[in-house]
C-alpha cells in the first residue's frame, strides 16, 4: 500500500496567513511531506505563484469557501498533479 503524507489545509499570505508560498513549500520539505493543498480563503491566487511550479511535491489545487457561517476546504482533484515534477 502506498502511503503519502499530504497536508490538505494550508493558508498563505494570499489570504489570512503570514507565510509566503516559498515558506509553505520550504516548510513542507522540512516536514518531508509528499504533497500539499493550499486552501486559501476564497482565492486560488497562490497557484499562480511561479514558486509553486516545478516543485518535488504533489500539489492539490484547493480553496476554502465559507458556507452557512462555516469555512470548509474544497479541492479540484481532477487537476491535481499525479506525479512529482
Ligand atoms: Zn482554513
Amino acid at each position: 500500500m502506498l502511503e503519502l503524507k499530504i497536508c490538505l489545509h494550508i493558508h498563505t499570505n494570499h489570504s489570512d496567513s503570514i507565510s509566503s508560498v516559498e515558506e509553505v513549500v520550504d516548510s513542507a520539505r522540512t516536514k518531508k511531506l509528499d504533497g500539499i493543498a493550499i486552501t486559501d480563503h476564497n482565492t486560488m491566487a497562490a497557484l499562480d505563484d511561479p514558486l509553486i511550479c516545478n516543485q518535488d511535491l504533489i500539489l492539490i489545487p484547493g480553496v476554502e469557501v465559507k458556507t452557512w457561517g462555516r469555512a470548509r476546504p474544497g479541492f479540484r482533484v481532477e487537476e491535481a498533479s499525479t506525479e512529482r515534477v
